[in-house]
């Protein structure tokens, strides 16, 4: 696999009972950091991975149906927290960025599409259906917000679905294929099923060893490290429990079997920290 470098990004939180992202939680509110991803390859420059919460995620959930979303989980950003003004801070121009990955289609990972109008954007074509079927109000109980698709959306689209399929390394075990997205063995998104439709991770590898973004296939290392899923419940309104819980599973193996490869869950507050 082609070496890169990633840096993760802190871009707004939401409080929610943490009973309800695991089994044995307690049920007082804690802060679930929606985490955005800068990686930057040899020769295509900066890249980014999901884009947390936007200042459009507000504006996409004044009307209803969509005003549901931000009454169920409350959302915080702070000023100049976008992802891509923390990005232009650091020295990345968002018009710089040339592709952008999308894990799935949830509004905490795609708000900030609309800021990267100068990339290519890969993404689970199942996904971007899920969002689009049905009625709105049917589009926000799965947690999507259709109005955060920039109107060129689908001519920027690249499907995961389409991308060469290639084997992923032993080290990855139990996971064995990904969609080489650059062509180089730079990126392999892999799918990880369950969360949602079109719910897909990412694996790199970075100077420190591999590193595999498993965006809401858990929803903390603790999960992961322990094999705890969601309550039924929590895993029954968002997607399909049986395959939640089956990802997960396969996560706690690589994890046992590789202790050494570094997995990172959006909204695990022990990732956040390592970025803070
Ligand atoms: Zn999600």
């Amino acid at each position: 696999m082609r070496r890169v470098t990633l840096r993760g990004f802190r871009v707004g939180f939401c409080r929610h009972p943490q009973r309800m992202a695991i089994r044995d939680g307690r049920w007082r509110p804690v802060e679930f950091p929606a985490l955005a991803f800068l990686l930057v390859h040899p020769e295509e420059g900066p890249i980014v991975f999901d884009t947390g919460y936007d200042p459009a995620f507000f504006t996409a959930t004044e009307p209803f149906p969509e005003r549901l979303y931000r009454w169920t989980t409350p959302p915080t950003l702070g000023p100049r927290e976008a992802l891509a003004d923390q990005l232009a801070a650091a020295g990345v121009a968002p018009g710089d960025v040339r592709h952008l990955i999308l894990s799935h289609f949830h509004a905490d990972h795609m708000a900030g599409t609309h800021r990267f109008s100068n990339a290519a954007i890969h993404c689970a074509r199942a996904g971007y259906d899920a969002m689009c079927a049905g009625s709105r109000l049917g589009s926000v109980r799965k947690g999507m917000l259709r109005a955060l698709a920039p109107l060129d959306f689908l001519t920027r689209a690249r499907w995961f679905e389409d991308a060469p399929r290639v084997p992923l390394p032993a080290d990855l075990a139990p996971f064995v294929e990904g969609a080489d997205l650059l062509g180089d063995g730079s990126f392999l998104a892999l799918p990880l099923p369950g969360h949602c439709p079109g719910h897909w991770g990412l694996a790199l590898r970075e100077d420190a060893g591999l590193h595999m973004l498993v965006a809401d296939a858990a929803w903390s290392s603790d999960a992961i490290r322990r094999d705890m899923p969601p309550p039924r419940l929590t895993m029954a309104l968002l997607g399909d429990p049986a395959a939640t819980r089956a990802t997960l599973h396969d996560l706690h193996r690589l994890r046992v079997r590789n202790p050494d490869i570094r997995l990172t869950p959006s909204h695990c507050p022990e990732c956040a920290s390592e970025w803070a």
